[in-house]
């Protein structure tokens, strides 16, 4: 069948997951399997895990959101039931956790499912957070930041996320993303050493965790690892990234991710306990590209949310401003300290020497 469902679907319900209807889109449910919920068996499951609040000092921080509201990390809660919360989420947690208190190294050395289901899991989490988040809180009636339409588009992602209860597979030879890890310097305050950058239409998501960058698009399987090569990840791969550089990392990956115009057609069969997925190949039979083109100027926008700045700042219709390439083209370690926030500006990159400032194409 296709992941639209159609005639097989009946033969699924047997098994383990239905499609469209094991996903949750109330907060009654488990948003991970699906089950209905009472107070013996209902549990939170924080959206950011509580060794990263803790880790970090972030439980009073706070997370900004669609509407342009706040809220403090430690009340991103999605509905769990006790069994994912405590056996598949924990187990998850345990090793992702550890290895990010080792390092970068630790974190590529990580199983790949491990990574991809851990940055699913936040990915998707925000989105189910902001599903039940009033639009206006003032105003019941403009419904919720995110519709649930808009999370059944997503029910492709959420049955991948099913491997992490045992209960989903892909092909051996198949991977559902594309997932890079990067060196990060450390600020020198806790709170600093975390950040991170969604994208809602791609799926995409990058995380920023002590000395370890991770960026992900979630449902490429592998296209941007290995369809195309951006000069910014190249250079990214041999930097210690500045905060400021993550930023632009995942500006540029978030939005490249976002020009991917494939819908991947899967063959979903059961196969006993489980369900098995096999992709078809991206390219199917088009030569057509995997990425609508680049737009200088779309991306400029996407940046300057990225930087928190204005985007004539950034690009004046012919340049575009990079903290990640000098002059030449090479990796540039920006020379400013972890701890230092410094505003970046075409005009001032552009009176820099090619060789020691930023690129400027
Ligand atoms: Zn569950």
């Amino acid at each position: 069948m296709t992941e639209d469902g159609g005639a097989a679907e009946d033969e699924l319900s047997r098994f383990v997951y239905r499609l469209g209807e094991a996903q949750a889109l109330t907060e009654g449910r488990c948003f991970l399997c699906g089950v209905v919920l009472e107070a013996a068996t209902r549990t939170d499951e924080h959206v950011f895990p509580q060794w990263l609040l803790r880790r970090f000092d972030l439980y009073r921080e706070t997370v900004n959101l669609l509407n342009g509201t706040s809220m403090p990390y430690a009340r991103m809660l999605i509905p769990c039931c006790r069994v994912c919360n405590n056996e598949y989420l924990s187990r998850l947690e345990e090793k992702v956790s550890k290895a990010f208190e080792t390092g970068p190294e630790a974190v590529a050395a990580l199983d790949r499912a491990t990574l991809f289901l851990w940055m699913g899991k936040i990915y998707y989490g925000l989105l189910f957070r902001e599903l039940f988040l009033l639009q206006d809180r003032r105003d019941r009636e403009a419904g919720t930041i995110v519709p649930p339409e808009l999370l059944s588009e997503f029910r492709m992602h959420h049955l991948l996320m099913q491997a992490a209860r045992g209960v989903v597979r892909w092909r051996e030879d198949q991977f559902p993303a594309s997932i890079f890890v990067f060196r990060a310097q450390e600020p020198s305050r806790p709170k600093d050493c975390f950040d991170y950058f969604d994208v809602i239409q791609a799926p995409f998501l990058a995380i920023r965790v002590g000395s370890t960058v991770v960026v992900s698009a979630l449902q490429d399987w592998g296209a941007l690892e290995h369809a195309v090569q951006l000069p910014a990840l190249e250079a990214a791969k041999v930097l210690d990234l500045h905060p400021q550089q993550f930023r632009e990392v995942a500006a540029i990956a978030g939005y490249t991710a976002s020009l991917f115009n494939r819908v991947p057609k899967h063959l979903i069969h059961a196969a006993g306990d489980h369900v098995e997925v096999f992709t078809m190949p991206l390219g199917g039979l088009s030569l057509k590209p995997l990425y609508d083109p680049f737009e200088a100027e779309d991306f400029a926008h996407v940046l300057a949310v990225a930087f928190g700045q204005p985007v004539e700042d950034l690009f004046d219709g012919q340049y575009l401003m990079t903290l990640l390439r000098d002059g030449e083209g090479a990796p540039w370690a920006v020379p400013w300290p972890a701890d230092e926030w410094v505003r970046p500006s075409l005009a001032e990159a552009k009176q820099r020497p090619a060789a020691g400032g930023p690129r400027v194409p």
